[in-house]
């Protein structure tokens, strides 16, 4: 073991705290193994080897680790931890949706959905237990929050699905589950980090995309400290709209929400996401496509319309297809990019808005 006076001594594994909580290992980026396999004297290039068993062969034990001495496996389980989320239940979509109830270490439950495209499958992961946004049209906020996903929690969403469904291709991330990821900021900007670390579950960061609620502070911040496309939830096209189907709008108005758009660093030929879910008879009308038009002229932005999915929320209904597609035709003949995104998984309460952690009564 090298040691110098200036570094504290390492410990063995014998040395640490039976008491201590133990570390999860998921939950950390390359610099912090590193310092982590430093602190217990061990050589810099064994983070990259745990960090890939972990993320790219899947081990949930130290145990399977097999270019690790017995030595130093045993020494690992008494100090740390790995071990994604557990699948508690898992609901099949007619469409080929799959709706997945995953329980973490204290019992909390959050869903992971798993959407098989034509060359790809995409997964949408939970970033909170619960969501505190309020949000009138979405089942996650009826309860409330129970507590933030750690980094290691969002990162084994991805695993946890990838050991589940060998077959899956997931190349595609969405933090669109249950919570709003910017209000659980530091966690998911570090599993932004991890997932799309080479040494990590190698997700492009031109296929992870965050979406809001529309935490405008947050999102100016999230442009400048990692790279991740941008989904944004609008639904509305006037703050009186918005402030009551919306309640960050009150904190955030459109002004402020249209601001921190304008200025997020985007690559050129990228776009943000704006998901508009349809109401009837509230937000669906021919003004409304032009005033969205007219806000989103300064910003390079693509819309998904999205016809609201469940028609036992609040007073709210699902438009007539006939109203959404006269909504599509105003905003496309303006050029602005428009697509009706067909609900998926809906039998299964799977589609957006319908995340409620397993609960069929929310
Ligand atoms: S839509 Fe998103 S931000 Fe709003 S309550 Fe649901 S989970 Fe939270």
């Amino acid at each position: 073991m090298m040691t110098n006076a200036n570094q504290l001594e390492p410990r063995t594994a014998h040395q640490y705290d039976a008491s201590e909580p133990r570390p999860d290992l998921t939950g950390m980026t390359l610099d912090e193994l590193e310092r982590f396999m430093a602190d217990l004297g061990k050589e810099r290039y064994r983070a990259a080897q745990v960090m890939k068993w972990i993320h790219q062969g899947l081990a949930d034990s130290f145990q399977q680790m097999t270019n690790l001495s017995k030595g130093f496996r045993e020494d690992l389980e008494l100090i740390a931890r790995v071990g994604p989320p557990r699948v508690v239940s898992e609901s099949r979509s007619r469409d080929g949706v799959r709706k997945f109830l995953l329980h973490m270490r204290d019992g909390c439950g959050v869903e992971a959905v798993l959407i098989p495209e034509d060359d790809h499958d995409t997964l949408c992961v939970s970033t909170q237990v619960g969501c505190s946004m309020g949000c009138k049209i979405c089942r996650t906020a009826r309860m409330g929050l129970v507590r933030n996903l750690t980094a290691g929690e969002i990162v084994g969403q991805v695993l946890t699905v990838r050991k589940t469904a060998p077959s899956s291709r997931i190349t595609n991330v969405v933090f669109m589950g249950m919570g709003e990821p910017l209000a659980n900021y530091l966690n998911a900007v570090k599993a932004i980090r991890i997932l799309t670390h080479p040494t990590g579950p190698q997700i492009s960061w031109r296929r992870l995309t965050v979406s809001t609620s529309g935490l405008a502070p947050r999102i100016s911040r999230l442009g400048r400290d990692v790279r991740a496309k941008l989904a944004v939830s609008l639904n509305a096209v006037t703050d009186e709209q918005r402030d009551f189907i919306m309640p960050v709008n009150r904190a955030y108005p459109l002004e402020d929400l249209l601001e921190a758009l304008r200025e997020y660093p985007l690559p050129r030929r990228d776009r943000i996401t704006i998901e508009y879910v349809l109401i009837k008879d509230f937000n669906d009308s021919d003004a409304d496509a032009r005033r969205l038009v007219k806000l989103l002229n300064p910003i390079r932005a693509k819309v998904n319309l999205i016809p609201l999915n469940d028609d036992m929320l609040e007073d709210f209904r699902s438009p007539d297809p006939e109203r959404v597609a006269r909504f599509q035709e105003i905003l496309m003949s303006r050029s602005l990019m428009a697509i009706i995104r067909k609900s998926r998984g809906r039998d299964v309460l799977a589609a957006c808005g319908q995340l409620a952690g397993g609960s069929r009564e929310l």
